[in-house]
């Protein structure tokens, strides 16, 4: 029996004003899992004010640091003592392996609530400055000074994909509350579920009424309704391109601040000094990984043309050790897309691969047996022979779809690298490191590794160049994109400012 859930208002769990529900699928098998609530502009509306009043009369964005960073270490704490329980929905509800979600995803979030509770402590204001009367001759007169404050923005609407669901929700929740603000948060219509599970913790850890509100239903419905309203200061939005467009038209209304990961098409360049072992491994997994539904995933291994092929043999015996199946078996690698409207865009993608001439060289198909049927299940995917204008090697996929192609000198793999409109993230593999150093510079996306691909920690910044968007998850760069600066000036000279007296340079000029 599938469960029935409700929303998060105001510290209520209730049903939408149109009392609708819609139904969530495990991807593995088309089961219904549950059905939630169909939230409306009404819905919206009501959480805005909740989190507007929970922001200007309600006690979280006053509290002492000590005691907002209390709450967040409960909540990683609950989290923590839940693992396998949330494990197991995430992985039910994306498909992803449960092993991914437990060893990986989980502890991340985990470590990041955790992290941001210690931020919390340390958001001071930065500086101070004290400003002197030079104006009479030798006599130095103490004008003011000068408080940079960081303050909370008000309320932030949180919109949320589907790939890391709980994973990439903390990455925007737990930095906005640990700053003082206040939340309406849409989780993606296919995986609302554990972060409505995390509602009941955050409520358990003592999360303050309408500090925290869940709206649940379609993007184009709760999201654009988020992006639109006028109590909501500021959207953090993780997505495609195309939605953080539309985002940044709809929230144009009362000029909010916005902050907009979105979509990549990681390049990994293999330099031909590179171990091509490390390599092929690193590109096998920084592919396959969460089914290829990565913002930062390989996607193009640009390698000389001279290694071209021992690289792929090393590349295939890799993929071949990928284990496709139930994403609740421990041992998976590889579960299914998040939907079959997913598996059919990246087979369309598959399709033009072919017709544009790109050698299909491994999968492509759908794995065969009973057990897949009824799955949005498709092989890993490697295409040779791409060239960079291709569609596949242009768009973002997300899928587990890798092509390979062929440079003759560095420059021509970086000018090529950077030849898409995204820039999230890309690996440089080699053993020169000054030379990688130097393509690390001239590649424009956010995060570039050298001989690594995919790794995040808590402590250092994630986010785009160009169409990836702009704005930094993690790190106190996140903390700091969750807080206005504001300037107080106290005075000291004790007299009454001549209108026309500016102070510049320190200097008191008439
Ligand atoms: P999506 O853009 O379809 O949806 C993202 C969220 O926006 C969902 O909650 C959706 O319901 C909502 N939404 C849809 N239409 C909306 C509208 N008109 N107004 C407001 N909200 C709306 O993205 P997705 O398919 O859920 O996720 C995959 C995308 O996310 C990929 O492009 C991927 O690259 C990107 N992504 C980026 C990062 C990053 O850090 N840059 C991380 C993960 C995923």
């Amino acid at each position: 029996m599938p469960s029935v859930c409700k929303m998060y208002i105001n510290g209520r769990w209730c049903n939408s004003e149109s009392g609708e529900f819609y139904s969530v699928v495990n991807p593995a098998n088309s089961r219904i899992i549950a059905k939630v609530p169909k939230g409306t502009k009404e819905d919206v509306r009501k959480a805005a004010d909740a989190a507007r009043t929970a922001f200007d009369k309600g006690h979280w964005p006053q509290v002492t640091p000590a005691e907002r960073a209390s709450v967040l270490w409960k909540i990683a704490d609950l989290i923590e003592k839940n693992l396998s329980r949330l494990a197991r929905l995430e992985a039910t509800n994306v498909g992803k392996s449960i092993r991914y979600a437990t060893e990986s995803d989980f502890p991340f979030i985990i470590d990041n609530w955790r992290y941001f509770a210690g931020l919390t402590r340390v958001l001071l204001g930065e500086s101070t400055y004290e400003y002197a009367d030079y104006s009479k001759k030798g006599r130095h007169a103490a004008l003011g000074t000068s408080i940079i404050r960081r303050e909370p923005i008000g309320v932030i609407g949180c919109i949320v994909p589907w790939n890391y669901p709980l994973y990439i929700a903390t990455w925007q929740m737990a930095p906005a509350l640990a700053a003082g603000n206040t939340l309406v948060v849409k989780p993606a219509s296919y995986t609302p579920l554990t972060l409505l599970e995390f509602a009941k913790l955050a409520e358990k850890a003592g999360l303050p009424k309408g500090a925290l509100n869940v709206v649940t239903g379609p993007g184009d419905i709760v999201g654009a309704a988020i992006a639109e309203n006028t109590k909501i200061d500021m959207i953090a939005m993780t997505g495609d391109t195309s939605t953080g467009r539309k985002i940044m038209q709809a929230s144009s209304a009362n000029v909010k601040r916005l902050h907009l990961e979105l979509g990549g098409k990681a390049p990994m360049i293999v330099m031909s000094d590179a171990d091509l072992d490390a390599a092929a491994k690193g590109a096998a997994a920084g592919a396959f990984w969460n089914t290829g539904q990565d913002c930062t995933a390989v996607t193009r291994v640009f390698i000389h043309k001279k290694q071209h092929d021992s690289f792929v043999k090393k590349l295939i015996a890799e993929v071949r050790k990928f284990r496709i199946g139930d994403p609740l078996n421990y041992n998976t690698d590889m579960g299914p897309l998040v939907s079959m409207r997913q598996r059919d865009r990246v087979e369309g993608y598959i399709k033009s691969g072919v017709q544009q001439n790109a050698k299909l060289i491994y999968g492509g198909t759908r794995p065969k047996g009973k057990f897949f049927e009824k799955g949005a299940y498709l092989m890993p995917t490697i295409f040779t022979n791409a060239k960079q204008s291709m569609k596949i090697c242009q768009e973002e996929i997300f899928g587990p779809v890798l092509t390979i192609l062929t440079y003759e000198n560095l420059e021509q793999a970086v000018e090529e690298a950077n030849d898409v409109i995204y820039g999230l993230a890309a690996s440089v593999w080699g053993r020169d490191i000054t030379q990688a150093m130097r393509l690390a510079a001239q590649l424009r996306f956010g995060t570039v590794w050298l001989n690594e691909h995919g790794v995040l920690v808590s402590e250092m910044p994630h986010g785009g160049y160009k169409q990836s968007g702009f704005g930094k998850d993690l790190s106190i760069f996140s903390l700091e994109e969750y807080t206005n600066i504001k300037h107080v000036y106290i005075d000291q000279s004790g007299r009454a400012r001549k209108p026309w007296h500016r102070v510049v340079y320190g200097k008191n000029i008439p």
